[in-house]
């Protein structure tokens, strides 16, 4: 034991001046040396993302902190480092991000300010640390990622559908049949019918459409997983610019009584839940089926389309009279008419909306 102890002690008095001294000249030194950005367009759901580099002359750590109000900012306390050359305010893409001002606050610590054009939530932005690589002759790296998000100013409508650019996507396809009903009915079978109605329809109003598909295939490649698969049908609204986007499946359920109209939304920007409404009120005015009502809900196409979208769960498969109901030309044609009647008064309740935003403000 007595040993042990001295062992301990020998190593004590070796160890401690030298590791207070080496760390302490070390992180006095170390600084902040450079700082990058780009924007990156993903290929598959062309949503845009800011990635900020800035490189350390040494291992930081650093945390962010997210602060709304009237000057919305991303807060990234570095510990470790001081600003060095980069202390004071460079520019950004001025979209996502408008500038980076950099101060010190303390002898080995800096604080970076991303000043914000509009608040973001937590989801939207990513915070980490690189380590350096010297093969790849990189040093220490601060990587902050901020995700595009939607500007409520950006959305302006105007009643009536003609000019108006509406995405159409109908659900599933090719390799993936979506649901099946009890009559062998498969899911992406009307949901094409369906669409290509709203389609006829849409264009008959003056109105520019476009399909995720048009036929019965896979949009991103056959035997996809989920997310390129779905990352490629908001793309077709994302780069087109669409105003709206439609997506159009039928429900499922082990209960086969169970049936009815579902509207969803997710309530990204301040129309999607009134697009959601309208449709919903719309359709089951028409079509004669149950109001399952209107309900949020965290989809992939909702969450990543630019733009006010909505899915519509237009009936059950797994119901057998609605399963008859989907295949019916009559019925697929008073679906369509639904969806059309609930985007035209949708674009004549937005343009209010719009108006009144814009006086409220002046
Ligand atoms: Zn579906």
């Amino acid at each position: 034991m007595s040993k042990i102890k001295m062992l301990c002690l020998l190593l004590l008095l070796l160890c401690i001046p030298q590791t207070s001294w080496a760390s302490s000249t070390n992180s006095s030194q170390v600084k902040l040396s450079d700082v990058r950005f780009f924007v990156h367009t993903d290929a598959i759901s062309g949503e845009k993302k800011l990635r900020v580099v800035i490189d350390v002359t040494g291992p930081v750590q650093a945390s962010a902190s997210l602060n709304s109000g009237p000057a919305p900012n991303l807060t990234v306390d570095v510990s470790g480092a001081s600003p060095g050359p980069l202390a004071g305010q460079i520019s950004l893409d001025g979209n996502i991000a408008t500038d980076i001002s950099i101060l010190s606050t303390g002898e080995a610590s800096s604080r970076l300010i991303l000043h914000l054009p509009q608040s973001i939530d937590d989801s939207a932005y990513r915070l980490f640390t690189l380590p350096a690589n010297k093969a790849a002759n990189r040093p220490f790296r601060i990587v902050i990622d901020i995700n595009q998000t939607i500007s409520q100013a950006t959305f302006h409508f105007t009643p009536g559908l003609r000019g108006k650019v509406i995405a159409i996507d109908p659900g599933h396809g090719g390799t993936d049949s979506g649901a099946i009903g009890p009559d062998g009915i498969m899911e992406k079978t009307v949901t094409l019918d369906v669409a290509l109605k709203v389609k006829q329809l849409l264009e008959q109003a003056g109105a520019t459409v476009y399909m995720s598909r048009v036929t019965d295939r896979d949009v991103y490649a056959p035997n996809d997983d989920a997310i390129p698969e779905l990352a490629a049908r908001a793309a077709v609204g994302n780069k087109n610019k669409a105003d709206v986007f439609v997506d159009i499946h039928a429900n499922s359920f082990v209960n086969p009584s169970v049936g009815g109209t579902a509207t969803y939304y997710y309530p990204k920007t301040d129309y999607d839940k009134l697009l959601a409404q309208n449709i919903q009120d719309q359709v089951v005015a028409i079509n004669g089926l149950t109001d399952r009502g209107v309900r949020e809900a965290n989809f992939y196409v909702l969450k990543h389309t630019l733009m006010p979208a909505f899915l519509i769960e237009m009936a059950f498969i797994s119901n057998p009279n609605e399963e008859k109901l989907l295949t019916s030309p009559q019925f697929q044609q008073k679906m369509a008419q639904g969806i059309v009647n609930g985007l035209d008064a949708f674009f004549t309740q937005a343009a209010q909306l719009g108006g009144n935003t814009d006086a409220s403000q002046n």
